[in-house]
């Protein structure tokens, strides 16, 4: 899978553009590689303007199988490792999928496409997710599943960038062009100028609020059409996600939020009594096969299409990246080089 072919570049210095996930994680392992790394934002430090902003930050190489590319599930393990290495705060609760009793095929299905979970009866589900006790039979457990919240996780990995010697620059709009030394574009949709290949592909999410139910982990829901899921945050806060659609499209459209709002309210009725925080939507950097990539055109590396995947996958990126830069070290199914 990985071929050597050329010599370290020396050091020249390292510019990133874009501080959502991709470039986060790549502006990490620069910086603690010894590089000098400066990353630029062209938002301010919220990060709005970013799809990372929207996610649900699950860590879910094993659910995702069930739909995505065997290529997802090598980076997704392997980062896995690199988000305890480098935080290892980083919940790994696992996930819970759960499936109502018209939903029987599509669980068993889910159940056969994956691997790694346990069956729990409802008294398993009610040993790990009490406010869950007697809501459904039963239910796949993915232990080794984690997931993070972008909006905390993402000003933590600046943290760490500039704890590394790393230089982090918002309002800072900027062309590879005029940039010296290595540039990594992690421009996500900002990048069609260079990659019009590059897609948006439209998740709708919600947040909401109640005291009365708590959970510990993801619980996804089988659904005909959507992977939908309620996902725990700080502070009594669920997000619901979240949609998959083919349109550019901002917003969150009412048969959207009906579907999300009713699939929290069919994992507990008690989410009716929520109060409504946010709607929101991101689009999803993708390529035309929904897969991501790094390319290397001279010293300018551009790495996108992170697609359904850039909280799982980013910091596998990342690494392949910086072993490529250090070592000339190509991973054939990933980098296309030219
Ligand atoms: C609703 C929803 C739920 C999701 N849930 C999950 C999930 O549970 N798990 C998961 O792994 N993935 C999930 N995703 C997918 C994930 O969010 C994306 O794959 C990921 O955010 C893409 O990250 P990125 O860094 O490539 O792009 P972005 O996050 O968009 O970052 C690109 C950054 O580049 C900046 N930029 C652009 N142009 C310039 C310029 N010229 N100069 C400086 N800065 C520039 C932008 O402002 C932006 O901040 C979800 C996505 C959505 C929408």
């Amino acid at each position: 899978m990985h071929q050597n072919t050329r010599r370290p570049r020396g050091d020249s210095p390292v510019h990133i553009i874009g501080a959502g996930i991709a470039g986060a994680w790549q502006a990490l392992l620069f910086a603690q590689a010894g590089h000098a790394v400066t990353l630029h934002e062209r938002s301010d430090e919220q990060l709005a303007l970013s799809t990372s902003y929207w996610a649900g930050g699950m860590l879910a190489p094993y659910c995702e199988a069930e739909v995505a590319e065997p290529i997802i599930s090598r980076l997704g393990l392997r980062s896995l490792d690199i988000w305890r290495r480098e935080l290892p705060d980083t919940p790994f609760n696992g996930s819970l999928v759960v499936a109502h009793a018209r939903e029987r095929n599509d669980f068993e299905r889910f159940a056969k496409m994956t691997a790694d979970h346990q069956r729990l009866d409802a008294t398993g589900i009610a040993g790990l997710e009490p406010s869950l006790e007697g809501r459904f039979r039963d239910a796949l457990f993915f232990p080794a599943e984690g997931h993070v919240e972008p909006r905390r996780v993402l000003p933590k990995l600046l943290e760490r960038i500039r704890a590394a010697g790393g230089t982090v620059c918002f309002n800072s709009e900027v062309n590879s062009k005029d940039l010296d030394g290595i540039v990594i574009d992690c421009r996500g949709l900002g990048a069609r100028d260079e990659e019009p290949e590059l897609r948006g592909v439209k998740g709708e999410m919600i947040l909401i609020e109640t005291d009365e139910v708590e959970l510990a982990r993801p619980v996804r829901l089988i659904h005909p059409r959507w992977p939908l899921y309620v996902i725990p945050r700080e502070d009594h806060v669920f997000m619901l996600g979240a949609t998959s659609i083919e349109t550019e499209d901002w917003g969150v459209s009412v048969r959207s939020a009906l579907e999300l709002l009713g699939a929290a309210y069919s994992v507990h009725p008690a989410f009716a009594e929520a109060r409504i925080v946010e709607f929101g939507s991101g689009l999803r950097p993708a390529y035309p096969d929904n897969l991501p990539r790094i390319s290397v055109r001279g010293s300018n590396i551009a790495v996108n299409g992170l697609y359904r995947h850039g909280f799982l996958m980013a910091p596998a990126l990342a690494e392949l990246t910086l072993r490529f830069v250090e070592r000339g070290m190509i991973d054939n199914e990933v980098m296309r080089c030219g």
